[in-house]
């Protein structure tokens, strides 16, 4: 039977709007305080060539988070099973920029989606890459097929600015071994890839190539081996959305990744990818809209990978 998409998301789009004015804009960025709470946003890309959008979908936003997948691809890519000597691959059940697992555990992040995790892989990039911002910007503007999406300097300065809790997760890292260059270095690097600055349809579009078996379909070339896109897909799954995580698989069933910045992108393997997009988040930091409105998506498609 054929979904009709559009229709679907004309329905969660009417069904949610109610839930505005729940949650609560990120403020702890500064310059993510001042975002419009009301904006909404849904796009699907097809793996058959097929776009769905309603509402805010072509407005750029802070991606944050989001970001984490594509440095992990990159640096998948680059440097293989290597990576798992310095980043697990288990769910961390604490909030994404929680310091309590990581001195007990020797300054090992659980996982490459907190923000310790994340910051190793960024740690990675920088040792790999001669030029990592220009790297990271070039991968991310090739896997969305629009080359005009940038950093945010100013999210980025505000993040460099009040970012005193990822200081000290990166700087206790460094203090076990577990960080290769220098802290502010990594961290400026990390402070970019979280202020890209992309809508809906280009997330949707980037994240396509996790459910085509790691081959970036729009041209062709192969990011990931099928293992390693399903491996990404299974940490997603599995720590995407911290704390959040378990909730996430339990109501939307779908690999997903969330950023503060209001996004959620979650796969749906071979078939399609799609981003929401709703700036008020739960207190797990997670779209309080974009969880409920991808949950009726899986539930009016009836497609989920459980
Ligand atoms: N840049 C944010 C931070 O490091 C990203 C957090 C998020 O989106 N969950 O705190």
């Amino acid at each position: 039977m054929d979904i009709n998409y559009q229709q679907i998301l004309t329905e969660i789009f009417a069904e949610t709007k109610s839930l505005k004015g729940r949650g609560k804009v990120a403020n702890y960025i500064p310059a993510l305080a001042g975002v419009d709470p009301n904006r909404y946003g849904i796009a699907i890309q097809t793996l058959n060539g097929e776009t769905f959008q309603v509402g805010d979908a072509m407005t750029p936003f802070s991606i944050q988070s989001i970001s984490k997948v594509f440095t992990l691809a990159w640096v998948f890519r680059e440097v293989g099973e290597k990576l798992w000597s310095r980043v697990g691959r288990e769910p961390s059940g604490t909030a994404f920029n929680s310091l309590i697992q990581l001195e007990t555990e020797n300054g090992i992040p659980r996982n490459p989606f907190v923000n310790a995790g994340a910051m190793v892989v960024t740690d990675f990039l920088v040792s790999c890459s001669k030029s990592p911002l220009t790297d990271i910007l070039d991968f991310v503007r090739t896997l969305s097929n629009n080359p005009n999406i940038n950093f945010n300097e100013t999210v980025a300065e505000s993040e460099r600015e009040t970012g005193f809790r990822n200081a000290a997760l990166i700087n206790l890292m460094k203090s076990f071994g577990n960080i290769e260059n220098d802290v502010n270095a990594v961290l400026d690097v990390y402070f970019h890839q979280c202020s890209l600055m992309m809508n809906s349809l280009d997330l949707a579009r980037a994240f396509l190539f996790l459910a085509n078996c790691g081959v970036n379909p729009w041209n062709n070339e192969r990011i990931l081996t099928a293992s390693q896109a399903k491996r990404v897909k299974a940490l997603m799954q599995v720590c995407g959305l911290y704390d959040d995580s378990g909730e996430f698989a339990f109501t939307v069933g779908l690999p997903g990744k969330s950023g503060v910045g209001g996004g959620i992108v979650a796969v749906i393997p071979n078939l399609l990818s799609i981003c929401v997009w709703s700036p008020e988040l739960n207190q797990h930091g997670t779209s309080l809209i974009g969880m409920k409105a991808l949950e009726l998506f899986t539930t009016k498609t009836v497609i989920s990978i459980f």
